[in-house]
């Protein structure tokens, strides 16, 4: 018998088969865990923890009078900052009327899709929200497979076929997210593969939301080329200081909308939505990120040093997966990886492992290893995991306070990482200890036959 709740009645629209965010429901479980006592490894969470750059938490001290209610896409002076800081820093031609603000880059892909189309198109691996916000919209979503072997990367032939097979169906696939550098995969889309995806948006009139909140956490070599540069009249570029400058909680995000006729009635609809909303970005917030944007050489060296630092504990995962045999394709920005333990299918099976939501829960509790099972971004493949860097060995502010003297004192690093992580150490020998124990056991089921046969 369901239990029921008079008079709480749920809404069908709201919260039927809406599940939670998986990053924010294993981050909790971790902290409780912690809590409690628990030895965990947090590999789970994509949280940039370095400590907020002083001068960024002088402006915002300064202004905690600021204490009314602010125009709803921003103020006008940080609006033209984040112009001007999108045309240096990414060589993008923005006006200050492009420029929307909201709590978060996740509110604002939110109002973008309340805005627009009808279907979504969303790569597969993908983030664990943008499906979920499709459907609390309503919205059906069409899901386009990428596989490793192709980095992560979309092909065409498979986005126009899905396109079409949506399109029999009385599909009208109109708005098409990407996401580079990309969560949950760590790579990046390469500069011609770009425009290639910009041209076929165009042909298709696709409206693209193309989330970049990672674009200034690059370390692979393949530059950060925003599709916007090819495709500006149809695409909405979102950002915001959680991930270059470590402030998630802050919950500060931009949208460039397309510039044009077309842009300003896009920004009218936003503008709507977020009045009746959230109303405006938290007023001494946008003072303090009139500083995150204006370009000041201090802020600027801080976001590279924390890309730096998130960039070597990033590949030192990713060594560690190499030197264990664990394929993975090898990232190139943000803090991520996606490794897939499907070679060894048989002797997981024989643990009874036989999803990745298995997995995960099996590295946690025999491993005490957290991550997210990758059925969480909506995985093609089976049996993968992603695995966060970020949160390892700076889960306190204190810890993380102390490997940013550490870095800055000796960048070298090697040594940044084994003097001055002995978690993320750890994290590699647990690894190992697991990939031991199924290469023995996959021996011994690999044997069992002959057993059989005695
Ligand atoms: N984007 C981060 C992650 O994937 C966490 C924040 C969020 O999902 O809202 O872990």
């Amino acid at each position: 018998m369901v239990e029921r709740f008079k008079p709480i009645r749920f809404s069908r629209a709201g919260v039927r088969g809406l599940k939670v965010s998986a990053t924010l429901a294993i981050n909790d479980r971790v902290q409780d865990m912690w809590s409690a006592g628990q030895n965990v490894y947090h590999l789970a969470f994509g949280e940039s923890r370095f400590p907020v750059h002083p001068k960024v938490a002088a402006a915002l001290r300064a202004h905690v009078q600021k204490r009314s209610y602010l125009p709803a896409l921003g103020i006008p002076e940080l609006r033209r900052a984040i112009a001007e800081y999108h045309q240096t820093k990414f060589d993008l031609d923005v006006t200050p009327e492009q420029v929307v603000v909201g709590p978060g880059a996740k509110s604002l892909i939110f109002a973008s899709l309340l805005a627009l189309g009808e279907e979504v198109i969303i790569p597969q691996p993908s983030w664990v929200s943008y499906a979920p916000q499709a459907h609390l919209l309503a919205k059906p979503a069409t899901f386009v497979p990428t596989r490793p072997e192709a980095n992560f990367e979309l092909e065409l032939d498979v986005l126009e076929t899905r396109m079409q097979e949506s399109r029999q169906n009385w599909g009208n696939p109109e708005v098409f997210i990407v996401n580079s550098p990309k969560n949950p995969t760590g790579t990046m889309m390469h500069p011609e593969k770009v425009e290639a995806l910009a041209g076929f948006a165009r042909e298709n009139e696709l409206m693209v939301l193309s989330d970049e909140v990672y674009s200034l956490m690059t370390f692979g070599g393949v530059p950060h080329i925003s599709i916007a540069h090819f495709y500006p009249e149809g695409t909405i570029v979102f950002g915001g200081l959680s991930k270059n400058l470590p402030l998630g909680g802050w919950r500060f995000g931009t949208a460039i909308l397309p510039p044009g006729t077309g842009g300003r009635a896009l920004a009218h609809a936003i503008g709507n939505i977020a009045s009746n909303i959230w109303t405006c970005v938290t007023a001494p917030v946008q003072y303090a990120a009139l500083v995150a944007y204006s370009g000041d050489p201090e802020v600027e060296e801080y976001i590279d040093l924390c890309a730096r630092m998130h960039s070597i504990r990033t590949r030192f995962l990713f060594q560690t997966m190499v030197h264990l045999g664990i394929p993975c394709v090898e990232p190139a920005g943000a803090f991520y990886l996606f490794p897939s333990f499907q070679k060894w299918k048989e002797p997981l099976a024989a643990r009874g492992v036989h999803t990745d939501d298995d997995l995960a829960l099996h590295l946690l509790e025999r491993y005490e290893i957290a991550t997210l099972p990758g059925s969480a971004f909506h995985s093609a493949q089976e049996l993968c995991l992603r695995i966060s860097s970020s949160y390892i060995d700076a889960a306190t502010d204190e810890r993380a306070d102390a490997l940013l003297v550490a870095f800055r004192e000796d960048p070298d690093p090697e040594r940044f990482v084994q003097h001055h992580h002995p978690r993320l150490l750890k994290v590699a020998e647990r690894f190992g200890e697991f990939i031991k124990d199924l290469e023995r056991e996959s021996g011994e089921s690999g044997r069992r036959p002959d057993l059989a046969v005695i």
